[in-house]
């Protein structure tokens, strides 16, 4: 696999960082994963802007413009002939060659940038989508800063492990008694023909799905409601799915072990996965 790190696209093998760089020791950095379908890049204009609001609230340096970004990510696609899965870019604030709690000096430091591939064939016709997956909920105690998209990924690396060790696939984080979000996704709820999402806030990170599939929502004259609920509210639900780049739209269909609806997918959830592959792969550049 080639991938591309500070200017260079190289082997995999042959890639390096420093080890004082700040990602490594600090967690001091953000990253973006961007669906390809088709060889073509899925809501690439979100996620770089998304990177660009998450680099500017860490104060970190933009160290590439839109153009090259986007050429990159072509490039790579290219270079290991993905037709479907994703891309993963990283930017940490690198490092001034020591340990130190201080912010390296901008005008010196530059920041790692580090894409990769993942090739993931037919990943938009997984068969788990067709039966749903099922969530347990956990305490959220990440940071209050989760609309940027840093590296910080313990906890939600312990939330699957806490939901595989429960027999799930995943996990629900619960703040103050309310849902704010999956461990890599955003969490919804379906009432009748109303859907149901947390609004947008610095509790949880503004899927660039999420967006996505709210507009798509709204054109196809749905109902939207944006809002936290419960877990309860959830259990009491006709569907509940989440959102994200990797996933797309994935019904939800047991939370702490109670059904929801019939325990099977029901029909907003998959409607809109179709909505959203079909407008996302049209729009795909
Ligand atoms: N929420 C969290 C905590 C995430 O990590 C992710 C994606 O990785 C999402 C939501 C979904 O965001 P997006 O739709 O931009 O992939």
């Amino acid at each position: 696999r080639t991938v591309y790190v500070n200017g260079e696209y190289l082997p995999e093998a042959d890639a390096k960082i420093s080890i004082f760089d700040r990602g490594f020791l600090m967690a001091d950095g953000v990253y973006e994963v961007t669906s390809v379908l088709g060889g073509k890049l899925i809501d690439f204009e979100g996620h770089a802007l998304r990177l660009q609001r998450s680099l500017s609230e860490l104060d970190m340096v933009e160290p590439l413009g839109r153009d090259e970004l986007l050429e990159i990510h072509r490039e790579l696609v290219r270079l290991n002939a993905i037709e479907d899965g994703m891309i993963y870019l990283q930017v940490t604030r690198g490092s001034a060659g020591d340990r130190d709690f201080v912010f390296p000096d901008p005008e010196t430091t530059r920041p790692t940038v580090v894409l990769f591939t993942q090739d993931k064939p037919g990943m938009a016709d997984t068969p788990v989508a067709k039966v749903g997956i099922k969530v347990i909920s956990i305490d959220d105690i990440r940071w209050g800063r989760r609309d940027i998209k840093t590296v910080q990924l313990l906890y939600p690396s312990m939330g699957k492990m806490m939901a595989k060790a429960a027999g799930a696939d995943d996990a629900w984080m619960v703040e103050d008694g309310q849902v704010t979000e999956g461990t890599s996704n955003n969490a919804y709820i379906v009432k009748g023909n109303k859907i149901i999402t947390r609004e947008l806030s610095s509790d949880i990170l503004h899927g660039i799905t999420r967006a996505a599939v709210l507009r798509f929502a709204r054109e196809a004259q749905m109902e939207v409601e944006e809002r936290s609920f419960t877990i309860d509210e959830a259990k009491q639900a006709d569907e509940a799915f989440v959102t994200s780049a990797s996933t797309f739209v994935m019904p939800v269909v047991e939370i702490d072990g109670a059904k929801i609806g019939t325990g099977a997918p029901g029909t907003v959830a998959p409607r809109l996965r179709e909505i959203y592959l079909d407008e996302s792969r049209k729009a795909a550049i």
